[in-house]
């Protein structure tokens, strides 16, 4: 909370006031009478709208409306530069006893037609789209073929982000292992490992890099082994794909004759700055290693209800988040949800499984605890001060959030990001009354369509 204010007013930039502000802090203190100032990229202060007002001499303030304010939304898995591709995928009924394979060689047939400027339109649209809803920050698994083109369009869109190089593979997995761009070649990913941490060299950059394999079956333990080490030297997130579906899990149950965290707890390549993904197949003997190793696991509920792996498996990750393992969200790619559903689809699968997961639990799981799991968690997730000003202001124009009473659930499903109409990243304003400040949107959507048009023709599906 802010101090009193002793003698002349001091100057900030910005003041929001009239707030009621969602901290995300360790107490998850919520301030319905709130303000936050912002000067350059910080968070100066957040506390009382009537002490923050006599404290700051403001050289722009947003009335809130009473609307909450809460840290931008990190989203800790999406394919950006596949965002078209995935709303091309056709859907299709969930016949067999697993869709993944069905589903991975569509991706594949897409991915080699995808030329520069599809996956531009396409990084573009998504960023657009996230930051419309109230995401400020985005963890790219390491699929972009040209991370630039992804970086130059989250620079575009004014969003946080951090890359890693594409597709990195050195084992003939279970799925995407035939994409031309990136074959499968022990040379090619030990080359390209780590390839993007140059952007971590400026601290302000908005795009950074972190360590990624495509995981998932589709490497050996050395590479495995490498890219840890690499992002422990350097003190960045290693993220792959893990467990997602029954013929992956099984594909390293075989290989490794165990589960794959007992496996991979063996092999001691488990920490704090492992960023694994989907984990939607788990046996019993997975849970300890995850909890303990103080990984993040990367939840994306859609997918285990959209592959049914939860007729074959329970689902445990709520069951990991309330053992105090860290849990991030992520979207992967939009098949039939998209940004902003994630905390309700993981709130219903918390209850189905008999572990309640709060509304409380789900704003953490998609902020402060996101924000630790990309590294950041000094820098962004929370509305503290001294916290980079990355902020969502929602309107109260928005019958979703009435009555206000037990916020937080009004916010994170109910109104869902329906109801977002200005959106900061590193004190600036990209989104206000719903619209973006930076970008024509009506060209990005106009670009998205000539590219998808391109994709369906080339692809001859
Ligand atoms: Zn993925």
């Amino acid at each position: 909370m802010a101090k009193a204010a002793k003698g002349k007013p001091e100057a900030c930039d910005l003041l929001v006031r009239n707030a009621h502000v969602l901290t995300m802090d360790k107490k998850r203190t919520i301030i319905p009478d709130g303000a936050v100032a912002v000067t350059g990229r910080n968070i100066v202060a957040v506390g009382r709208d009537q002490d923050l007002a006599r404290r700051f001499r403001p050289h722009r303030t947003i009335d809130a409306g009473g609307a909450p304010v809460h840290p931008g939304y990190i989203d800790l898995h999406y394919h950006a530069t596949v965002h078209i591709i995935s709303k091309l995928i056709t859907d299709a009924p969930a016949g067999s006893r697993d869709a993944g394979p069905w589903v991975a060689q569509r991706y594949t047939r897409f991915h080699n037609v995808a030329d520069d400027e599809d996956d531009y339109a396409a990084a573009l649209l998504c960023g657009l789209e996230m930051a419309l809803n109230g995401f400020t920050a985005v963890m790219d698994p390491g699929t972009a073929f040209e991370p630039d083109i992804l970086a130059e369009a989250m620079e575009a869109v004014g969003m946080r982000a951090t890359v890693a190089d594409a597709y990195l593979m050195d084992f003939k997995g279970p799925q995407l292992s035939n994409i031309k761009r990136t074959p499968v070649s022990r040379k090619r990913a030990f080359g390209e490992l780590g390839k993007q941490l140059w952007r971590n060299r400026d601290p302000h950059a908005l795009v950074r890099g972190h360590v990624g394999i495509y995981g998932m079956g589709s490497q050996t333990v050395e590479l495995t082994e490498a890219a840890k080490e690499l992002a422990d030297k350097n003190k960045v997130p290693f993220t792959m794909h893990q467990s997602m579906c029954i013929d992956d899990a099984e594909f390293d149950e075989r290989r490794f004759g165990r589960s794959a965290f007992v496996h991979w707890q063996e092999k001691d390549l488990l920490g704090p700055n492992c960023v694994f993904v989907h984990m939607n197949v788990l046996r019993d003997d997975d849970i300890a290693p995850i909890v303990e190793s103080g990984m993040t696991t990367v939840w994306v509920p859609g997918n285990s209800l959209f592959y049914g792996t939860r007729s074959e498996v329970p689902n445990r990750i709520p069951e990991i988040y309330r053992k105090g393992g860290n849990v991030a969200f992520g979207i992967d790619v939009c098949k039939t949800w998209t940004f902003g559903h994630n905390t309700l689809l993981a709130y219903y699968i918390g209850r189905e499984e008999g572990q309640y997961l709060s509304a409380g639990d789900l704003l953490e799981i998609q902020t402060i605890k996101g924000a630790r799991a990309m590294g950041l968690e000094k820098s962004i997730g929370s509305l503290e001060t001294g916290k980079r000003a990355d902020i969502v202001i929602r309107t109260n124009a928005a019958p979703q959030l009435h009555p206000i009473f037990e916020i937080e659930k009004r916010v994170a499903l109910q109104s869902l990001t329906g109801s977002v109409d200005t959106v900061m990243v590193d004190g600036r304003i990209i989104v206000r009354h719903g619209r973006h400040t930076l970008l024509d949107e009506n060209v990005v959507y106009e670009r998205a369509k000539r590219s998808a048009e391109n994709l369906l023709r080339k692809a001859d599906l």
